[in-house]
């Protein structure tokens, strides 16, 4: 791992031992390198500003996240990049325990043992952008209703599956003459 994706690494380790009750605050900002290092993500660029709020109780640390950026991604129609505005909530509960291995975490409920030196939110930062995606991403049509998707590549798709598609009349023929023997 390089440096440079070490320390980025190491902005989503919050230390949370020896952290005095009452309510801390932390700031991060999800880059280009860190969309480099999710390395399974179709997102291949961008800026998130993640802010958090987290509240320490006893034995148990509320983690109010607020997620505002732009991330790129390729367009499902053309592939060309398209850019997504992001401006979300997400909050994550930890709870502090003798033994977490007797516990099962779900998706906003963590438990880790009580004495644990810092708190890693890599994934779950990442994971709640991937969340926050819409299902469709497509360049969004204009004023007039027209795709705003990079007409080029759209048609060279299009020729190359209208290519796939049709069926060449010998393969045809051959697969009738098949048909007769059967
Ligand atoms: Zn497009």
């Amino acid at each position: 791992m390089a440096l440079n994706e070490k320390q980025e690494r190491e902005k989503f380790k919050l230390r949370i031992a020896g952290v005095s009750l009452g309510t801390h605050r932390y700031s991060m900002t999800c880059n280009k390198t860190f969309f480099e290092l999710t390395e399974l993500s179709e997102l291949q660029d961008g800026v998130v500003n993640v802010q958090i709020e987290m509240e320490n109780s006893e034995k148990m640390l509320i983690l109010d996240f607020n997620f505002e950026g732009t991330v790129f991604t390729p367009c499902d129609r053309c592939l060309d990049l398209l850019s997504l505005k992001l401006n979300f909530s997400e909050q994550l509960i930890v709870k502090l325990v003798a033994d977490s291995k007797l516990y099962q975490n779900e998706d906003n409920i963590w438990y880790i043992d009580e004495n644990e030196y810092e708190l890693d939110i890599f994934h779950f930062v990442y994971e709640s952008i991937c969340l926050a995606l819409p299902m469709q991403k497509v360049h969004a049509d204009d004023e007039n209703g027209n795709s705003t998707c990079n007409s080029d590549i759209l048609e060279r798709i299009n020729a190359l599956s209208a290519k796939e598609t049709s069926i060449d009349p010998r393969w045809e023929a051959l697969q009738h003459i098949k048909d007769l023997n059967h």
